[in-house]
C-alpha cells in the first residue's frame, strides 16, 4: 500500500427486518461465542481496478459459485476482535488499527490486495456503531468484530485472485470464562507442527487453522483443552498454541514470551502484555524458550505460571503440560502474575483504568 492510496468511501442500506429488541435481549443474556450475528454487515469488493462497491447492507448469506477460488485454494486471511461497552454506555473496540496492519501483513503474504488500514478501521466502526446495540453490557462480554478477506473470483487457476471480497460481520460474545476463571490444560504436538520458516505461521491465513485442527483433536483425546506447537525446524523451541501467544513467569518475577521468528502468529495481546507488564515493574524477555526449559522449570521451580493470551480468552491460565509420556503442572489455580496481569488488561478494555497507551477507540 502506498500513501496515495485512496481511503474506501461506505454506502449504507439499513436492514428492514432487523432482530426485535426482545429477541436480541435474549441472545444478549447468554451469547455464547460465535453463532449469533448482529444485523448488518461490511461488503467491499476488488477487482484489478482497485477498491470498489463498499458498503453496509444488512447481514445475510454470500452466493458463491462452486467454482470461487477461496473454496479450492484456501486464499483467504482474518482478523478478530471486540468492542467493549464501558459503564456510561459508550463502545470502543481495542486498538483496531493494530488488527488493520496486522491484517496488511497476512494480505501480503497471501498474495491478496491491501486494503488501506484507516479503511479497516473505518469499516469496523460503521458495522459496530450502527449495531450498538449488540454490544453486550456488564461481566466479561463484547462484541466480537470478524473482518475477513477471500478470493471471490470464479476461477479454477491456481494464481492470485482477480476478484477479491472483504467483509466484516460481528457477534455477541459471552464472557469466556463462564464460572471463574480456570487453567487450561495443553497437550504438546510432538507430530504435527503449525509453520515453518518461509511458510504462513506469521499470517492469519484460513490454511493455518484447518491444519491446526487434527492436533486440537489429538489434544482433546488427551483431556486436554488446546494444544502447543513447537518449532518444525528443531522440534525443540515453543511458538504458541493454536490459537493464543504464550506467556511464562520465573520464580525471579520476569516474564518471557517467545520471540517472534517469522512463523508464530504477532498477537496483538502479546504484544500489549509486553507493555502492560513493562508498566507494572516486570521484567519481560522475548527470546526463544525449549520445551525442557518449560519442562524443568516447571519441575524445579523456576517456572511458577504460564498463561496464553488472545482476543478471545484476554489472559488463559495454563495448568498442566501433557506430552506422549508425562505431565508436569503449574497448579488448578491461576497464578497471581496471571490474575494481575489478566486484570490490568481487562481494566484498559472495559474503561475502568486510565487508557495510558491510547489503546481505545470509541466508535
Ligand atoms: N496466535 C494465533 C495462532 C492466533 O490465531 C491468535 C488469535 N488471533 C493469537 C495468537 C492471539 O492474537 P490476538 O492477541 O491478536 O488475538
Amino acid at each position: 500500500m502506498t500513501a496515495t492510496t485512496p481511503a474506501l468511501e461506505f454506502s449504507t442500506t439499513y436492514s428492514s427486518t432487523p432482530v426485535p429488541a426482545q429477541r436480541r435481549a435474549q441472545i444478549l443474556a447468554d451469547p455464547g461465542f460465535g453463532s449469533t450475528f448482529t444485523d448488518h454487515m461490511i461488503t467491499a469488493t476488488w477487482t484489478p481496478e482497485g477498491w470498489h462497491d463498499a458498503g453496509l447492507r444488512p447481514y445475510a448469506p454470500l452466493s458463491l459459485d462452486p467454482a470461487t477460488a477461496v473454496l479450492h485454494y484456501a486464499q483467504s486471511v482474518f482478523e478478530g476482535l471486540k468492542a467493549y461497552r464501558h459503564d456510561d454506555g459508550s463502545v470502543w473496540a481495542f486498538r483496531p488499527e493494530a488488527n488493520g496492519s496486522r491484517m496488511l501483513k497476512s494480505t501480503a503474504r497471501m498474495a491478496l490486495p491491501s486494503l488501506p488500514a484507516e479503511s479497516f478501521v473505518e469499516a469496523v466502526d460503521l458495522l459496530v456503531r450502527t449495531d450498538a446495540e449488540w454490544v453486550p453490557s456488564g461481566g466479561e462480554a463484547s462484541l466480537y468484530v470478524r473482518p475477513f478477506m477471500f478470493a471471490s473470483e470464479v476461477f479454477l487457476g491456481v494464481r492470485p485472485a482477480q476478484h477479491v471480497t472483504f467483509c466484516v460481520v460481528a457477534s455477541p460474545a459471552g464472557p469466556y470464562f463462564s464460572s471463574g476463571v480456570k487453567p487450561v490444560d495443553i497437550w504438546l504436538s510432538s507430530e504435527y507442527t503449525r509453520a515453518a520458516p518461509g511458510g504462513t505461521g506469521a499470517a492469519k491465513c484460513a490454511g493455518n487453522y484447518a491444519a491446526s485442527l487434527v492436533a486440537q483433536q489429538e489434544a482433546i483425546e488427551h483431556g486436554c483443552g488446546q494444544v502447543c506447537f513447537l518449532d518444525a525446524v528443531e522440534g525443540r523451541w515453543v511458538e504458541e498454541l493454536g490459537g493464543m501467544n504464550l506467556y511464562f513467569v520465573r520464580a525471579d518475577g520476569s516474564i518471557v514470551t517467545p520471540e517472534l521468528t517469522g512463523t508464530i502468529l504477532e498477537g496483538v495481546t502479546r504484544d500489549s502484555i509486553i507493555t502492560l507488564a513493562g508498566d507494572r515493574g516486570y521484567k519481560v524477555e522475548e527470546r526463544r524458550i525449549s520445551i525442557d526449559e518449560w519442562r524443568d522449570g516447571v519441575e524445579s521451580g523456576d517456572i511458577t505460571e504460564v498463561f496464553a493470551c488472545g482476543t478471545a480468552a484476554v489472559v488463559t491460565p495454563l495448568g498442566r503440560l501433557v506430552w506422549d509420556g508425562g505431565e508436569v503442572s503449574t497448579g488448578d489455580e491461576p497464578g497471581p502474575v496471571t490474575q494481575e496481569i489478566r486484570q490490568a488488561l481487562l481494566d484498559v478494555q472495559y474503561g475502568r483504568a486510565a487508557d495510558a497507551h491510547g489503546w481505545m477507540h470509541r466508535v
